[in-house]
């Protein structure tokens, strides 16, 4: 059994250690110490990383009383060595775990809800709870816990005996095997939970509530705490700083500056639209009548100006009349469209001389070729349907 430092102890971030055993695994070398400060995985909580003297240590797990540290070298066993966390990491996650306890003893006390799920994800802390949660609410709950936060509240994680256990309530997500291990901040919370945690509730520092969204009949809010939450504010701020920039806009009014321009372009849109029939008559009109085939190359029109300028043209040929858009070096994009031929049924002979593919109805199909301008102007003066 290795002595878990970090039950004792969650801001011992440096210790020295004995090496008992040191075996190869899948990825890299096993290590057991006689005692350690690393925490494995658990309560949601990810695996700590750091150094055992020179070996970089990558994940750390728990087998039956035993923690095993992957790391990426062989140490003597026999050998007493230093070990280093990532203190920076186990400091904000312990910043982001006490702050979740927090937060969900509130919800509990003032709803009854349960948590139902959490995950520490590299850059948001999700949380579910049983049941839904308003806009008033999570307010509410928000000013509450950083008011906790305020109030510097001693965390306490102990294990009690079962006596004891008996008579204390406490929140917890699963039937719990063995000795229980309770983390409780006086008049907010009392959870089961095997995590290391901060000492007072004053160290968790800001907590934010960033999303809230219903899920599975109850709730999911994304959180974060601590410098994790300054590090996101500080993104965010960073983000509106340079929208305001763009739109030469004061910061707190991005969101109407953002709904003009909207609005600014929906009206040309419409614009466009207008001007692109008004070019697709002249187009149309500038064509003389044929009973052969008309073909246009680069009308700069869009998709739906194309089609309509095919529509008119249709009127003006015998054959078919075509509207190509593109250039010989990335190839063309043609509507093809006939009032007296059925060009679904010539879609495949279209497509095997302008070396292209595409298909649609007996009226009017459309496509890709990558023959060149002059090989499809050849081939629509001649060719007869
Ligand atoms: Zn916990």
């Amino acid at each position: 059994m290795t002595e878990k430092l970090y039950y004792t102890d969650s801001h011992l971030f440096t210790f020295e250690a004995v090496v008992t055993d040191c075996r190869e695994g899948k990825n890299g070398w096993l290590v057991e110490l006689d005692r350690t400060a690393f925490f494995p995985e658990g309560g949601g909580q990810p695996a700590d990383t750091g150094r055992i003297g020179p070996a970089r240590v990558r994940d750390v797990h728990e087998r039956e009383g035993h923690i095993l540290h992957e790391t990426d070298k062989p140490l003597m066993v026999g050998e007493c060595y230093s070990g280093a966390l990532d203190a920076e990491q186990r400091h904000r996650r312990m910043q982001n775990h006490s702050g979740e306890h927090i937060v969900s003893g509130l919800v509990h006390g003032l709803y009854g809800y349960e948590n139902v799920g959490f995950h520490m994800g590299e850059d948001c802390m999700s949380v579910d709870y049983s049941g839904e949660l308003g806009q008033e609410d999570l307010r509410k709950i928000e000013r509450l816990a950083n008011e906790a936060v305020r109030a510097n509240l001693p965390v306490r994680a102990w294990f009690p005996e079962e006596a004891e256990l008996m008579q204390l309530p406490y929140r917890s997500k699963k039937e719990l095997a063995g000795a229980v291990r309770l983390v409780e901040i006086p008049g907010i919370d009392r959870c089961a939970c095997c995590a290391p945690h901060v000492g007072f509730t004053g160290e968790v520092g800001l907590v934010k509530i960033l999303d809230a969204e219903r899920h599975r009949g109850g709730m999911r809010l994304s959180v974060l705490c601590g410098m994790d939450a300054l590090d996101d504010c500080r993104k965010r701020q960073e983000s509106v700083a340079a929208i305001s920039a763009l739109l030469s806009a004061k910061r707190d009014g991005v969101s109407a500056a953002v709904e003009r321009l909207l609005g600014e372009r929906d009206a040309l849109k419409e614009r466009v639209a207008t001007l692109s029939l008004r070019l697709v008559d002249g187009l149309a009109a500038a064509q003389e009548e044929t009973a052969g085939n008309l073909c246009v190359f680069n009308p700069g029109l869009d998709e739906i100006g194309s089609r309509e300028l095919v529509n008119r043209l249709m009127e003006r040929c015998g054959g078919f009349a075509a509207v190509f858009t593109g250039s010989d070096a990335e190839g063309w994009r043609y509507i093809v469209g006939s009032r007296h031929v059925d060009l679904r049924a010539n879609a495949r002979a279209l497509n095997a001389a302008l070396r292209g593919r595409g298909g649609g109805r007996p009226e009017m199909i459309q496509g890709q070729a990558a023959a060149s301008e002059q090989e499809i102007r050849a081939w629509a003066a001649e060719v007869r349907f």
